[in-house]
């Protein structure tokens, strides 16, 4: 039987969802004898190229116009987009930053904190122009499944990737989603 191309990508976040894959510990050979690896933000080749994979994996939400563009990417070269954590699932931690004016939030933290030079101006940094607000990932591409947690446990990682890699869709219920 041919092995499903799998492919990962990371955007804004903490890269815990992937380490939360890691803790799979020896589950990850029982997965890598039944998947074809293709890229991963942590081996030498970064996205799928242009021939796709069948299942793609993103961690993080939509920071900027890089991870905009990756995202797009990932939806078009992956059959199945698995969208892993709650950055990527509904914005989590990137996205409490939504709550706040960040124009109003820079300019205190150039000319009103102590440390600062009461003079201190704002410097035009195009690193500085970010976007108002971040978004999830099903904000602006499709998501095929969603495996919500900060970070999901392995337990769920490990039984969304199996059934997919057995071309079956994953159930997430119970235990595999409440395990803090
Ligand atoms: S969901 Fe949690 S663990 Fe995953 S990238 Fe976001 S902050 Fe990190």
């Amino acid at each position: 039987m041919t092995k499903p191309k799998v492919a990962s990508d990371w955007l804004a976040g903490c890269s815990g969802c992937h380490m939360s894959l890691l803790d799979m510990d020896e589950r990850l050979l029982d997965i890598i004898d039944l998947v074809d690896l293709r890229a991963t933000p942590i081996t030498d080749l970064k996205h799928p190229d242009k021939d796709g994979v069948d299942v793609g994996i993103l961690e993080g939400g939509i920071n900027n116009s890089a991870n905009l563009a990756v995202a797009k990417m990932m939806r078009e070269r992956c059959k199945i987009l698995v969208a892993l954590g709650d950055c990527a699932v509904f914005g989590g931690v990137p996205a409490m930053r939504n709550f706040f004016d960040l124009d109003e939030t820079v300019r205190y933290v150039y000319t009103q904190t102590m440390s600062m030079d009461k003079e201190a101006i704002v410097p035009k940094d195009p690193e500085l122009a970010v976007p108002q607000r971040v978004q999830a990932l099903s904000e602006v591409i499709k998501v095929d499944v969603f495996v919500p947690g900060c970070p999901p446990s392995p337990d769920a990682i490990y039984h969304v990737l199996s059934e997919l890699a057995q071309g079956r869709l994953p159930n997430l219920t119970g235990n595999l989603l409440d395990w803090h």
